[in-house]
């Protein structure tokens, strides 16, 4: 393979799959977008057809509707969605999320990634995503919990512990797994205790696990760890800019600075704040807890957007919601490496500036696949009944992270291309040899 590190996602062919499933050529849809990174890698490794043709649409697209009786008595009608994307590796594995802007090509491309990143860190599971259209912040915790309760109940024949396992992911949390896991177990045909494994993501005193709150950012402190002393950055005193200080960040950003790193930017839905000393992001956590956002936070300065994104750092970390970095904030970026703790952070625009200013990107496939491992060991540990300790946790996760972050590096070097194609093609040869022995029924 001759072909430099950037340019292999305009050249390879893609024209003979996307064109056998009607797709539209839309350059800036983002399900597309996902569907021509694993093509660009499926050639890379040579991946069968079938295979490709097979993990360009999800399995089951699955779409509700159901009603909910509001604090003032009226009833409001709910759309939602679980994909299942594949399952050829396990069962299908994803969280589900509330948020207002959650759209079908959307819910399924994160689905699509949820396949790949189970696959990166080999963890024995398919891929599926799931979600309501609705702003948590603006219900009550009963109209909350009903929502909850009625999406559990709309999707609960299609899913299961060995079928189809959701999670926490944008807008819900440990208390709505609970509320999720309750509902399937209250229904006649799960009434046996280890229906509980149904989800993930669940307070530690209703069989989660410890250390599943902090995973996802420890995760991306792993691989930032395992990978960064090879680009040339070391941890200590490295420079770092937060996008999204909610649980993925709000963990990735003190779990870093305990490592040594100084994080001078934060930027969330309220404002963007500065200190080129360090933001202590204990404190700033604490904050965040009581405000519900970093404005206003007065150890270090207001900034606007902009100067947010064009500070010189680094590493810039987006963890708040997809497709948020376009050609314009790519631009303004001044950073070495980014690392995607956000599923899909980049819009295609947005990956293209990036490439093009030679922005080492550490895809999300890879770096926040510590949510989902965690999630992995809190399944296990249910299903046996026992209980690992924080250490034993941690100890494991790191072991998954590292391992996926030296396959991709492998990759990367014996495929000269981007970290975002190796981990692609880290996840596809694992399910092209799942597929190869299981082979296409009948
Ligand atoms: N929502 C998280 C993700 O996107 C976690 C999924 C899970 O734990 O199943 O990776």
């Amino acid at each position: 393979m001759s072909a430099t590190m950037t340019s292999h996602a305009t050249e390879l062919p893609r024209g003979s799959v996307t064109e056998e499933l009607g797709f539209p050529s839309d350059p800036d849809n983002l399900y597309l977008q996902t569907v021509n990174t694993m093509l660009d890698s499926a050639e890379l490794i040579n991946l069968k057809h079938r295979t490709r043709i097979i993990l360009a649409q999800p399995k089951n697209e699955i779409m509700v509707h159901f009603p909910v009786k509001m604090d003032d008595g009226h009833h409001k009608l709910f759309k939602g969605y679980r994909i299942q994307h594949n399952n050829a590796c396990g069962p299908y594995k994803g969280g589900f999320r509330f948020h207002s802007d959650v759209h079908l090509d959307d819910v399924k491309s994160l689905a699509f990634l949820m396949t790949m990143k189970c696959a990166v860190v080999r963890i024995p599971f398919g891929g599926g995503k799931g979600g309501v259209k609705v702003n948590p912040r603006e219900l009550s915790e009963g109209e909350l919990q009903r929502v909850s309760r009625r999406y559990c109940s709309a999707i609960m024949d299609q899913i299961g512990p060995d079928v189809d396992i959701p999670a926490p992911d944008v807008g819900t949390n440990s208390q709505i797994m609970a509320w999720f896991a309750d509902t399937y177990m209250m229904s006649s045909s799960h009434q046996h205790h280890d229906a509980l494994r149904v989800v993930t993501g669940k307070p530690v005193e209703f069989g989660g696990s410890a250390g599943r709150e902090k995973a996802t950012g420890q995760g991306v402190a792993d691989t930032l760890a395992e990978m960064l002393p090879g680009i040339g950055i070391p941890l200590e005193g490295m420079t770092v800019s937060l996008l999204g200080f909610g649980n993925v960040n709000g963990w990735g950003g003190r779990i870093l600075q305990d490592m040594g790193a100084k994080v001078v930017t934060v930027m969330d839905h309220t404002g963007a704040i500065r200190n080129d000393r360090g933001i202590d992001c204990h404190d700033l956590f604490d904050y965040n807890m009581k405000t519900g956002g970093v404005a206003g936070y007065d150890k270090a300065d207001a900034i606007e957007e902009e100067d947010f994104y064009r500070t010189k750092v680094d590493v810039f970390i987006p963890g708040a919601l997809e497709q948020m970095i376009k050609a314009k904030q790519a631009e303004w970026l001044d950073c070495r490496v980014m690392a995607e703790a956000a599923n899909a952070p980049c819009d295609p625009s947005g990956d293209r500036k990036l490439t093009e200013k030679g922005i080492e990107v550490i895809p999300a496939i890879l770096a926040n696949a510590g949510g989902v491992t965690v999630s992995y060991f809190e399944w296990v540990q249910n299903k046996n009944a026992v209980t690992w300790s924080a250490e034993q946790v941690d100890r494991e996760l790191n072991r998954h992270m590292v391992v996926a972050a030296q396959r991709t590096l492998a990759n990367r070097n014996k495929l000269k291309c981007s970290l975002r194609n190796a981990a692609f093609a880290t996840a596809l040869e694992h399910i092209g040899d799942v597929y190869k022995v299981r082979g296409i029924f009948p």
